[in-house]
C-alpha cells in the first residue's frame, strides 16, 4: 500500500493496520476512528482516536485531517491525551470529604448521592431569594454557552472565569476599539507578522497558529516577536525584540509616528472607518475639521514618541526600533498582530498594549483584510439553543465590584481579598477544571478562602485529575478528558469560521457497535462523567416538580412532556448550523451524524471584510481612536492611544538593591496549565522550572548555574535553582509558570510531576511550604510510573506573588518586582514563605486606585455597550436599578 497521510474517511469503521508490538510478525489490528476535539488549550484542533475493536479501548490519539483549524496536526498536548486517560492516578469516581475540609481524607460515594446532595444545597440558596451566592468558576470552559444557559434557568448571576489572569487586559484595549476583544490574524498570507508575545506556547492556538505562520514565512513574510525572553518563537524570528516589560505601547506608538510621519498610513480606511471626525469636533472644535487636520493633530499628539524614547524606554538600540519600524510601516494591509498573555496581562496598564498595538492594523488599514488583523468573532460559530432562559435577575458584586467599571471580565483573582474584606459569601462554589490555589497569585489566601466555611458553604471541584484546590473540596467530581465529554467549539484559529464537535469516543464507538448507552459514565473509565449531562439531571434534581422554574428549560424539543437527552442538545444545535444540513444531506445522513463522522465542520472559508456589512458594534459605529467612554467613566487622560500609565516594574520602581523583574506568565509549550502533572510523555520533556538569569545579572550576584537564589515578592519569598542564559533580558528574570506543582503527604494524584511538600499555618497570616520530598518512581499498572529518572519537581512560584488587579481592565498584573539575593542558612531549595497579612494589605492599596477613579456616569455600573459574560438583566446594570 503506498505511503498516505491519513485512513481515508471510508475506513474509519474498520481500519486495519499492522501491529507494531508484533513485529517481526505480521498481525493485524483493526481500529475504529472516532473524531473527536482537543482539551488541552483552548484551539480545541482535532483529534482522531483509535479505538481497539477488540479490547474496546482508546488505543491512541492522532489528528484529524476533516478539521479546518488544525488540518491533521496537533501540538505535543494533543497525542499525550491518551496518557491522560490511561492515567493510573486519576479521580475515577465521585468522593465526598470526611473530616475537616482540607483534611485530605475521602470517601467514594455514587452519583445519585452527589446530584442529591448537591441540588439539595442548591435550592436552599436560591430559596432565600439570593442571585449571586451559587458560583460556577471556570478554568478551562472548552464549549460555547453550555453552562451559561444553566445558570440563566437557575437564575443565578453566577459565572466567573479565569480570564482576569490570562486575556482580560488585553481585551480591554482590543474592545475600545471595536467592541470585539479579540484578534484574529490570517497568518497565512501576512507580509509581516508582529508577535507580542510567545503566544504559540503559552497555549493560545498554539498549533492552528504555528502552521500557518510558518505557511506565510514560506511565503516570503518576516516574523517580528516582541519578548524580553528568548522563547521559542522568537528563536525562529526575523527580528526579536527584547523590549522591557511594560514599554511595548512606547513602541508601538514610535511605530505609529512613524508610518503617519511617512505618509504610509491607509487614508481609504482611516477616513471611512475611524471616528476621527468625532475627536476634531470634540477636542479640536476650533480648527478645520478635515482629515488633512486630523493628520497633523496625530502628529502633535504624538510628537513625543521619537525613536529614542522608544529606545530608551524599552532599553533596546535606537537603531532596531528603526529597522522594525521601517519593516511594520511598510506592510500595507498585509500586517498581521497579535498579543495574548504577555505584556498585556503583565502589566499596570496592560491593556494600552493591545490598544497600540490594533492602533498600528488602523494606521496600516490591515484590520479585516485578506493577511491582516480580524476581530476574533467574525469567525466564531455562535449555537442556537433549544431554550433561552431569561437573563438572571441580578448583579454579583463580588465577581463585578463597582469600583471596577471598565472590568472587562469578573475579578476573579481577587475573590478571597473581596470575602476578607466583607463584601460577600458564596452558599454552593463550583471550581471546574480550575485550580487557582496554584495557578493563581497569592494561593495561600485562597486556602484561606476554601478552608472557611463560613465563607464558602460547600465547595465541589470538578475536574479530571486530582489538583491542589481539589485538596479543599467538599465534593470531587471526575470530569472527561477531551475523549470522555461532549462539547461544541468555534474558534478562530484562521480566517474562516468553523465549528468542531468534542465527542465521548466510546460512547460512539458503543453506537457503531449497536449498543444503547443512556449516559456518558457507563461508557467512560471508572464513573467519569462530562459536564453536559451532569448539569442537566442536577437541574432537574434541584426542581424535580418544576415549581422553581427550573425543570421547564430541560424539556426535549422533541419528545412532549419528556426530558432532553445529550444527542437532542446536539441535534438542535447543529440542525441550524448554515450549510451544514445540506452537506450531511449529500452524505446521506442528519447534521448530527455528520459531525459524529467528520468531527468538524466549515461554515465559512474565509471572514475578512464583515464590517462593509456589520459595521461597528461600538457608540460612534467606527473604528473608535478617541473613546468618549473612557473620559465619560473618569479616565480623560486615556481618551486616545497613549503611554500614560508606567508599568508596575518600570525602571524607575525597581531602585533598590539587586531589585528585579520577575517574568512569570510565560509557560514550557508542552504543558497545559494544571492537567499535564501526569501526562507522562510531556512531564518527561520538562518538570522543573528555575530561574532564567542572565550571565551579566548571575555574575553580579555571585550565582552561578544550578545555584540558589532566594526571590523575595511584595508578600513572600521562595528559593530557586538558577538557569543562567542569554535568552533573557538583563534585569529580568524569568521562571516558567507551569511548574512546581506539590501534594502533601495525605492527597493523591499526580505523582510524575509533584513534590511532597508540608504546609504550616504559623498564625497571623503566615504560612510556609517546604518540600519534604521530590518526585519518586512508583508500582502502578503502568510499568512507565516505575521508571521515573527525574526527582526534581520545582518550585511553587504563584503561591508568592501578590494580587494587582489593574484599575482599569482589572486584568491581573502578573510580573513581580522581586529582591533577589543568597539564601540564609536554612532557606532551602524550594522553600516558600508567605504573609497573607500583607498580601492582604497590598491589595487594598491596588484596590483603592480603582477605587479613587470610580465614576457611574448615568448611574451605569459599567459601559453599557461593552460585553459581560452572562450578562443580567439591562436594569441590573444600574447602580440604582431604577435608572433603567
Ligand atoms: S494546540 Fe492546543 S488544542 Fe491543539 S493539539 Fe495542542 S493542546 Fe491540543
Amino acid at each position: 500500500m503506498p505511503l498516505r497521510k491519513y485512513p481515508s474517511l471510508e475506513e474509519w469503521n474498520n481500519h486495519i493496520e499492522l501491529d507494531a508490538n508484533s513485529w517481526p510478525k505480521k498481525v493485524e489490528k483493526i481500529y475504529s476512528l472516532v473524531p473527536t476535539t482537543c482539551f488541552n488549550c483552548e484551539s480545541a484542533c482535532g483529534l482522531l482516536a483509535y479505538v481497539d475493536k477488540e479490547s474496546g479501548e482508546v488505543a491512541r490519539f492522532e489528528g484529524n485531517p476533516h478539521h479546518p483549524g488544525s488540518r491533521g496536526r496537533n501540538c505535543a498536548k494533543g497525542p499525550a491525551t491518551i496518557n491522560q486517560i490511561k492515567d493510573t492516578e486519576r479521580i475515577l469516581h465521585p468522593m465526598k470529604r470526611v473530616g475537616k475540609r482540607g483534611d485530605g481524607k475521602w470517601e467514594q460515594i455514587p452519583w445519585s448521592q452527589a446530584l442529591e446532595e448537591i441540588a439539595s444545597k442548591i435550592r436552599d440558596s436560591l430559596n432565600t431569594g439570593a442571585r449571586d451566592k451559587v458560583v460556577y468558576h471556570v478554568g478551562r470552559p472548552g464549549h460555547e454557552g453550555f453552562t451559561n444557559r444553566v445558570l440563566k434557568a437557575w437564575g443565578v448571576d453566577g459565572h466567573n472565569s479565569h480570564t482576569n489572569i490570562c486575556s482580560a487586559g488585553a481585551r480591554l484595549g482590543y474592545a475600545l476599539w471595536h467592541h470585539h476583544d479579540r484578534p484574529s490574524p490570517d497568518h497565512a498570507n501576512a507580509k509581516v507578522i508582529l508577535l507580542c508575545s510567545s503566544h504559540l506556547e503559552t497555549g493560545h492556538y498554539f498549533n492552528p497558529h504555528a502552521q500557518r505562520i510558518l505557511e506565510g514565512m514560506m511565503d516570503g513574510a518576516k516574523l517580528i516577536v516582541i519578548d524580553p525572553r528568548l522563547s521559542n518563537t522568537a528563536s525562529m524570528a526575523d527580528h526579536w525584540v527584547p523590549t522591557w516589560p511594560g514599554s511595548e505601547t512606547a513602541l508601538f506608538l514610535c511605530w505609529a509616528k512613524m508610518i503617519v510621519e511617512k505618509g504610509l498610513y491607509n487614508r481609504e480606511f482611516m477616513e471611512t472607518q475611524v471616528n476621527w471626525a468625532q475627536w476634531l469636533e470634540i477636542e479640536h472644535a476650533d480648527g478645520p475639521q478635515t482629515f488633512e487636520r486630523f493628520i497633523e493633530l496625530l502628529l502633535e499628539e504624538y510628537a513625543e514618541y521619537t525613536p529614542e524614547f522608544a529606545a530608551k524606554e524599552c532599553r533596546i538600540p535606537v537603531e532596531q526600533v528603526i529597522e522594525v519600524g521601517e519593516i511594520v510601516a511598510n506592510s500595507g494591509t498585509q500586517l498581521c498582530t497579535h498579543v495574548w498573555r504577555a505584556a498585556a496581562i503583565g502589566n499596570l496598564g496592560g491593556w494600552q498594549v493591545s490598544r497600540s498595538l490594533h492602533f498600528l492594523n488602523v494606521l496600516t488599514g490591515s484590520v479585516g483584510t485578506v493577511g491582516g488583523t480580524s476581530p476574533n468573532s467574525w469567525s466564531k460559530f455562535k449555537p442556537e439553543f433549544f431554550d433561552n432562559p431569561p437573563d438572571p435577575a441580578g448583579w454579583n458584586e463580588l465577581h463585578f465590584p463597582p469600583e471596577y467599571t471598565m472590568s472587562h471580565f469578573e475579578m476573579s483573582h481577587i475573590l478571597p481579598h473581596l470575602i476578607k474584606d466583607g463584601r460577600g459569601s458564596m452558599d454552593v462554589y463550583f471550581t471546574r477544571v480550575f485550580n487557582p490555589v496554584w495557578t493563581y497569585p497569592d494561593g495561600f489566601s485562597w486556602i484561606e478562602m476554601l478552608n472557611d466555611t463560613e465563607k464558602v458553604g460547600c465547595h465541589i471541584a470538578m475536574t479530571p485529575t486530582w489538583n491542589e484546590t481539589a485538596f479543599f473540596a467538599d465534593y470531587v467530581l471526575p470530569m472527561g478528558h477531551s475523549s470522555e465529554r461532549h462539547d461544541i467549539n468555534s474558534y478562530a484559529t484562521s480566517s474562516g469560521k468553523w465549528v468542531a464537535f468534542r465527542q465521548p469516543v466510546l460512547r460512539e464507538f458503543a453506537r457503531r457497535e449497536g449498543k444503547d448507552v443512556e449516559f456518558t459514565h457507563e461508557v467512560n473509565p471508572g464513573e467519569v462523567w462530562e459536564e453536559d449531562e451532569f448539569w442537566n439531571e442536577l437541574s432537574l434534581k434541584i426542581d424535580p416538580d418544576g415549581s422553581m422554574g427550573i425543570k421547564k428549560h430541560f424539556m426535549s424539543p422533541y419528545r412532549e412532556g419528556e426530558t432532553i437527552n445529550i444527542d437532542e442538545y446536539y441535534r438542535y444545535i447543529f440542525d441550524r448550523v448554515p450549510g451544514l444540513p445540506e452537506a450531511a444531506e449529500v452524505e446521506d445522513t442528519d447534521p448530527l451524524g455528520y459531525m459524529r463522522k467528520h468531527g468538524a465542520f466549515l461554515i465559512e472559508e474565509a471572514t475578512y471584510k464583515k464590517y462593509e456589512k456589520e459595521g461597528w458594534a461600538t457608540p460612534s459605529g467606527k473604528q473608535e481612536f478617541y473613546s468618549p467612554t473612557m473620559i465619560e467613566f473618569g479616565y480623560p487622560e486615556h481618551a486616545v492611544p497613549h503611554y500614560r500609565v508606567m508599568s508596575q516594574v518600570h525602571p524607575s520602581k525597581l531602585q533598590g538593591e539587586n531589585e528585579f523583574c520577575l517574568l512569570p506568565n510565560f509557560r514550557l509549550p508542552m504543558h497545559i496549565h494544571s492537567r499535564s502533572a501526569n501526562a507522562k510523555w510531556l512531564v518527561e520533556i520538562a518538570h522543573k522550572n528555575p530561574i532564567w538569569i542572565h550571565p551579566k545579572d548571575a555574575n553580579k550576584l555571585g550565582v552561578e548555574e544550578g545555584g540558589l537564589l532566594k526571590i523575595e515578592t511584595e508578600i513572600g519569598w521562595f528559593v530557586d535553582k538558577v538557569w543562567v542564559t542569554e535568552a533573557i533580558k538583563p534585569g529580568v528574570v524569568g521562571c516558567s509558570h507551569h511548574i512546581g506543582r506539590w501534594r502533601r503527604k495525605q492527597d493523591a494524584g499526580n505523582r510524575m510531576m509533584t513534590n511532597t511538600v508540608s504546609i504550616e499555618n504559623r498564625g497571623n497570616g503566615k504560612w510556609r511550604m517546604r518540600t519534604v520530598a521530590g518526585i519518586e518512581p512508583f508500582e502502578s499498572d503502568d510499568p512507565d510510573t516505575n521508571r521515573l529518572f527525574w526527582r526534581d519537581g520545582g518550585v511553587h512560584q504563584n503561591i508568592t506573588h501578590a494580587v494587582q488587579p489593574d484599575p482599569i481592565s482589572g486584568h491581573h498584573c502578573w510580573l513581580q518586582k522581586v529582591k533577589l539575593s543568597t539564601p540564609k542558612d536554612g532557606e532551602e531549595y524550594g522553600d516558600v514563605e508567605v504573609d497573607t497579612e500583607k498580601s492582604f494589605a497590598y491589595y487594598k492599596k491596588w484596590n483603592q486606585m480603582a477605587k479613587d477613579r470610580e465614576t457611574h456616569p448615568r448611574g451605569e455600573r459599567r459601559p453599557l455597550w461593552m460585553k459581560r459574560p452572562l450578562s443580567p438583566q439591562k436594569k441590573y446594570w444600574y447602580m440604582n436599578q431604577e435608572e433603567e
